[in-house]
């Protein structure tokens, strides 16, 4: 396997080179750019391609019709297409209902958007279900526009070649079976048009995050989802209701791409083992983070962590979608997401990932008094590793808390030890009989619930941690 550091540079590279492939589609909340997306995405992971057809009930919300757009326009009275659709997806209010008409300046201006306080971006924006049609331009263009048709009262070919029939809301998932039906879920929205931080750096990182997991071996089931913002994630509720409590671990991936520290922002829950595990994983990044709470306002965490569901899943960002002034403008692009910062973010879910696959409970098989190290060739696996020491140090944690009650996670955030080490330190006590698996069957692959019990079969019988 190729050296950590030259396979997370790969990784990053990778990752913005399929932002870089996916940029140009024009994705709506549903459409033919969403089934482009996924069938690129196919080319990477073995996705199922999910199609909910439209006037489907899913809670309260009804799966709508089916948006595409061939072509828009505006042109001058010269027939010069002076805003162009084939430029960039973003210049037409995405959900426009087709319009082909010929209007005045006057009556055209309130259709346009701009941003005056961006004078060169072009912003994004959607009125689906309005039955509205708009363009938007930057505002630099505009004034040029309203410049000229001061100067003689023009008039304007409008142009929006779409179609809104019945159709189908196109999702994608991809399930990786693991040792166990214990689920972790990572979701991602798909339906941003010619946007890079929101979303194409999060469809990437899940997609290679997606590529890692099938490569490693597996205690949970990981199911990775790819939908449209918000009717993507009901619809994918209300089909798989009776499931969700396979659900153990799970988070959103959204605007993982730009130069700002990771965000985490928790579950509702709050105190939920992924909650843990992130944390646990940013302190010891050693670089700047945010953790903040749970709160109903953004992604589709909003939609699993409703209290109907309540699902133990987080978020992960870098700067809050809203909180950067490129969001959801034109300047969100493929120059503001770098490989480096695609790279950090996946690496830190890769780093999540074996931090619930190795977060178990263990008993120290010597618990009264420490065992001597030297003779059980402990010293000699020590090595001479420059992190010796604190690979030692990390020994002595895992020993004495090695209870049966106190998982790794727990060690690791008492002793300030990142997990990969802690882990590793159990491994080498393992390997030298010192410490043996508590086996966890709270859930099972058969689904049986019952004691946690040493190995050897014998119950533990004070375990305050168990839930
Ligand atoms: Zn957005």
């Amino acid at each position: 396997m190729a050296h950590p550091q030259i396979q997370l540079e790969a990784t990053g590279k990778a990752m913005h080179e399929l932002a870089t492939e996916l940029y140009p589609i024009c994705r709506s909340i549903t459409g033919d750019g969403v089934r482009e997306t996924l069938a690129r995405l196919g080319r990477l992971i073995p996705l199922e391609v999910r199609e909910v057809p439209t006037g489907e009930q899913a809670f309260d919300w009804t799966i709508p019709q089916e948006w595409n757009i061939r072509d828009a326009y505006i042109k001058d009275a010269a027939g010069r297409r002076v805003v162009d659709f084939r430029e960039s997806n973003l210049l037409v209010v995405h959900g426009s209902r087709p319009i082909r008409e010929t209007i005045r300046w006057e009556e055209l201006k309130p259709h346009l958007h701009t941003l005056p306080d961006h004078p060169g971006w072009i912003p994004y924006r959607t009125c689906h279900h309005t039955n509205d049609w708009g363009f938007c331009l930057s505002h630099d263009q505009f004034e040029q526009l309203e410049h000229l048709a001061k100067a003689a009262d023009r008039e304007y070919e409008v142009c929006i070649d779409a179609t809104l029939c019945d159709g189908s809301l196109t999702y994608g998932e991809l399930l990786v079976p693991g040792e166990t039906s214990d689920e972790v879920l990572i979701s991602t929205h798909i339906c941003h048009p010619s946007l890079a931080n929101d979303n194409l750096s999060g469809i990437s990182v899940a997609t290679h995050l997606a590529r890692y997991v099938r490569e490693q071996p597996r205690r949970y089931t990981y199911r990775f989802l790819f939908l449209p913002a918000t009717i993507g994630a009901i619809a994918w509720l209300s089909a798989n209701e009776s499931d969700v409590d396979r659900v153990k671990h799970g988070w959103v991936l959204s605007v993982v791409g730009d130069a700002g520290p990771s965000t985490y922002k928790k579950s509702r829950r709050g105190d939920a083992e992924v909650d843990r595990a992130f944390e646990h994983i940013l302190r010891s990044s050693g670089q700047p983070y945010s953790l903040v709470e749970f709160d109903p306002l953004g992604y589709d965490q909003r939609q699993f962590c409703s209290p109907g569901f309540n699902l133990p899943m987080g978020c992960l960002m870098r700067t809050p979608n809203g909180r950067y002034p490129e969001y959801h403008t034109s300047a969100d692009n493929l120059d503001l997401i770098q490989p480096e910062f695609l790279a950090d973010s996946w690496a830190k879910c890769t780093a999540v990932v074996r931090v619930l696959e190795g977060n178990r409970r263990y008993a120290n098989l010597n618990p009264k008094c420490e065992p001597r190290l030297g003779p059980r060739g402990l010293y000699h696996a020590f090595g001479a590793r420059p992190d010796r020491e604190h690979l030692q140090a990390a020994t002595m944690w895992v020993l004495n808390f090695s209870d049966g009650g106190h998982t790794l996670l727990d060690i690791a955030e008492r002793s300030d030890i990142d997990f990969d080490t802690i882990r590793e330190a159990a491994d080498l006590l393992i390997e030298h009989e010192l410490l043996e698996k508590v086996i966890d069957h709270r859930t099972t692959a058969a689904g049986a619930a019952c004691n946690p019990e040493r190995a050897d079969g014998r119950a533990i019988l004070d375990n305050p941690l168990q839930t």
